[in-house]
Parts: structure tokens; sequence; C-alpha cells
């Protein structure tokens, strides 16, 4: 968890504890219901934080997870490589280079097996 992002659920906790206040508030007799408003707004940019918090990846947990740096041929389309077995999509993170050669791990059917350079994707 990055500094920004436990700011922003830090920041949004607050906003939507305030937020909740304001609308509990405007149903209490001293309470106005000008701060019904004021209180859904608040939820709402508090909870729209946790989503954007939510979004961003963590930098580090990436650069530990791939230790190893994929270098595909130009002509072999990751986008597009599908699992030769059941067919699953595959991602460059289920390739590793195993003796100077792609090799595929599926994580569907966990067959393993050498990428060829045939240009059929
Ligand atoms: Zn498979």
């Amino acid at each position: 968890m990055t500094a920004l992002k436990i700011i922003g659920y830090i920041a949004a906790a607050i906003l939507i504890f305030f937020g909740v206040l304001f609308i509990w508030g405007a149903f209490s007799p001293t309470g106005s219901t000008g701060w019904i408003p004021v209180g859904i707004v608040s939820v709402l940019i508090g909870f729209g934080l946790i989503w954007f918090a939510s979004r961003q990846k963590p930098a580090a947990a990436a650069g530990e997870n791939v230790t190893l740096k994929v270098d595909l041929p130009a002509n072999v389309n990751v986008e597009a490589l599908k699992c030769k077995s059941c067919g699953g999509a595959l991602t460059a993170d289920n390739i590793k280079m195993v003796a100077g050669a792609p090799v595929v791990t599926c994580p569907y059917c966990g067959t393993t097996y050498q990428l060829t350079e045939d240009p059929k994707w």
C-alpha cells in the first residue's frame, strides 16, 4: 500500500464520516435541510476517493512478481495469444524465458509448452 493510497483512504473515511454526520444532523431539531446535499456530496467524494485509490496499482508488488523481463520476438502477438490446449487467453505474465526460449504456462489447465515462432497468430 502506497502512502498516497493510505492518504486517499483516510481522506475518504473522513469525508464519508462527516457526510453521514451532515445527513444525520439535517434530521435533528437543530439541523437544516440544506445540510443534506452537502452531506451527500461529501459521501460521494469519499466513495470516489476509495474507488480512485483502489484503482492505483502498487508499483512495488508488480516489481516483485515479475522478476524476469520477458523479451518476446516482435512477431508474437501476446495480446491474441491463446493456450493451445484449452484455448484460454494468455498474457505476457504466463510466459517465461527458459534456456532462451519462451515457455508458456497456462494458468487455466496447467499445460506447459514451448512457444514456437510460427507466425500463425
Ligand atoms: Zn490451457
